[in-house]
């Protein structure tokens, strides 16, 4: 082994919220983890869209467990407290988890400290090595060039897919048609007067939105403003500049896309200091460094889970973390904002292990939101909380295979779900959230 080339038993490709879950849990059952992330930082689009709510952790009003009620319990007994459960103020969704930004994203470094993975930041993650069905290595690279990593297991966390694609995993693009959500880019204004900018019911602000549009000083995209309020007090979060028809695996149109979110940004900043009563004294902060990108491939996996698969509630015999939330769909093509409820009320479906496996590679998983669904279930999967623990089924699922030197598509499904029970993953197997 040179000194770029490395052995490890497990590759996590991607730091968004699920390479969190999979490294962390991989490396608390003892595995060596090397953790490539093409940033500097971990969060992916939480990152990337600071402040960002946690959606979809409470299915039926009940956490889900694992790593993300743990990352919650850890932030909310900080002094002062780094996060808490709110309502959400749109229709169809649980309740969310807001936090601290920066306090999050330092407690969830700490936590893959703490597991001890091998953290390789601004590190890019290139191209797989064949050997036959397996991965044998993962050409990276970073400043000082390129590296080599040969793990036994690779999970693939990257959000787009590129090392599955590359290993010959079959993927569509976006919908059935190949149109692909919206990219968003958020930012906060601070200094804004609660009780006066939030005096109105309406969590879009669709009179204001009305007006900018009508006076062309927003962007006719901008015609439902999503405000809320952000974790302290006098911030609130904007989740409202959506750029249409942009493909996020193109990093040049995504460049584009973060230019010309960013003016939409300033602009709508300048329009609500303006009208909005309550925004008078605020200023913008925290925008996003690039745009958060919903959708990208769709990889194929041993399962496909369905929009019919939610609206039955389906619950699976390897469910491996609950989920209710609403069909997000966010500006696919010439669409609308929609989020109409996936499964019906009091109840939830779960998500399949089998829909992070592919059917032949047989040292590949894939978790997060490029897991194997249509594009209906995939607007209600993608949620963060159900990424990390997505993620989290994986790194335990690394350690079956290495114990039993077994193929993913070979394991023991029955003892992945009891070991994530095990590990305060609530609903699972023959239990229930409710
Ligand atoms: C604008 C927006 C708003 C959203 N709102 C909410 C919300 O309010 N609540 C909610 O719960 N969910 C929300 N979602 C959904 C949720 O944020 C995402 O589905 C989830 O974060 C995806 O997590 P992930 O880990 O699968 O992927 P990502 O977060 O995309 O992370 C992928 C990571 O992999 C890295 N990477 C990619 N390729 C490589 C490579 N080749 N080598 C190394 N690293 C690589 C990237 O840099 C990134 O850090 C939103 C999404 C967007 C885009």
């Amino acid at each position: 082994m040179t000194e770029t080339e490395m052995n490890t038993d497990v590759l996590v490709v991607g730091g968004g919220t699920a390479g969190f879950g999979a490294a962390v849990a991989a490396g608390r059952k003892g595995l060596r983890v090397v953790l490539v992330e093409a940033t500097s930082k971990v969060g992916g689009v939480m990152a990337f869209c600071p402040g960002m709510p946690w959606g979809g952790g409470y299915p039926v009003d009940r956490i889900i467990g694992g790593l993300l009620e743990e990352l919650t319990q850890r932030l909310e007994r900080m002094d002062p407290p780094a996060a808490e459960k709110r309502t959400c103020t749109l229709e169809n969704f649980g309740p969310e988890i807001i936090y601290d930004h920066d306090i999050a994203t330092l407690t969830m470094f700490e936590m893959l400290e703490e597991a001890g993975v091998e953290l390789r930041l601004n590190a890019t993650a290139l191209a797989p090595e064949m050997s036959g069905n397996r991965i044998a290595a993962v050409r990276c690279v970073n400043r000082n060039g390129p590296f080599t990593v040969r793990p036994r297991i690779v999970i693939d966390c990257s959000g787009d897919g590129d090392i599955s694609a590359k290993s010959g995993v079959p993927y569509t693009l976006g919908d059935e048609q190949g149109s692909m959500m919206g990219v968003t880019i958020s930012f906060h204004m601070v200094g804004v007067d609660w009780d006066r900018a939030f005096a109105e019911p309406d969590p879009y602000f669709t009179k204001y939105a009305a007006q900018g549009v009508a006076e062309d000083r927003l962007h006719p995209d901008l015609a439902q403003l999503y405000l809320m309020k952000g974790f302290h007090k006098g911030t609130v979060f904007c989740n409202s500049v959506h750029v249409r028809g942009v493909n996020g695996i193109d990093p040049d149109a995504v460049a584009r896309a973060t230019q010309e979110g960013r003016r939409r940004c300033h602009q709508l900043a300048q329009f609500l200091r303006a009208e909005v009563p309550g925004f008078e004294q605020a200023h913008m902060a925290m925008l996003s460094p690039t745009v958060g990108v919903r959708e990208t491939r769709k990889l194929e996996g041993v399962y496909r889970v369905t929009g019919e698969d939610l609206a039955r509630g389906s619950r699976f015999f390897d469910g491996i973390v609950c989920c209710d939330n609403p069909v997000d769909d966010v500006m696919r093509g010439s669409g609308e904002m929609t989020h109409d409820a996936a499964v019906g009320a009091g109840t939830y479906y779960t998500i399949p292990f089998r829909s992070l496996m592919p059917a032949t590679v047989e040292n590949l998983m894939f978790c997060g939101r490029i897991i194997s669904a249509d594009a209906v279930a995939f607007a209600s999967v993608r949620g963060m909380p159900q990424c990390m623990t997505m993620g989290q089924a994986a790194g335990t699922a690394a350690r079956l295979a290495i114990d039993n030197d077994a193929a993913i598509q070979d394991l023991d499904l029955t003892a992945l779900v009891a070991d994530l029970s095990q590990q305060g993953v609530h609903g699972l197997g023959n239990t229930s959230l409710n």
